[in-house]
């Protein structure tokens, strides 16, 4: 029982299912930065015309200042691994093997973090600082996984 005003209510429970399978569109900016990704294996950041922050992945406002962001700029491959967790226990929508680790990674040219998995790694050794570079699928498809994961240098 809840309670509302003093009075008290029952609790109704709706049964729903948890994967919903979807498309939206990635609109402008993020396209124009999956596309890069897809075709030239180039990592771009968009840059806040006033505060000067990169985003990376590009997004079309600034969290900051609210400003609309237009100018691209080339990241690096490389960067920092600026936080981490190993996945131990499957979800329904993991898409690799368990376990794995996952990543905040800080590339060199941007202001943010891009989370992704790790790769090549003994998990032992992960640790935060650590250098990492972008390994690339052979194919890809307009999608962040077009990274394949990112590996300690
Ligand atoms: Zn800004």
């Amino acid at each position: 029982m809840g309670e509302i005003l003093g009075r008290a209510v029952p609790i109704i429970s709706n049964e729903r299912p948890r994967i919903i399978r979807y498309s939206n569109s990635a609109g402008p900016i993020r396209s124009k930065f999956l596309i890069s990704l897809r075709d030239e294996k180039k990592i771009m950041g968009i840059k806040c015309s006033v505060c000067g922050r990169v985003y990376v992945p590009a997004r079309s406002t600034c969290l900051k200042c609210f400003e609309n962001m237009e100018e691209w700029v080339d990241v690096s491959h490389e960067g920092t691994l600026e936080a981490y967790t190993i996945l131990y226990k499957p979800g329904p929508l993991h898409i690799t093997d368990i376990p794995y680790a996952l990543g905040i990674i800080k590339l060199y040219g941007a202001g943010t973090g891009l989370v992704h998995r790790l790769g090549e790694v003994d998990f032992k050794k992960i640790s935060i600082g650590m250098k990492v570079r972008a390994v690339f699928n052979e194919e890809r498809k307009g999608d962040i996984r077009d990274i394949k994961y990112f590996k300690p240098l």
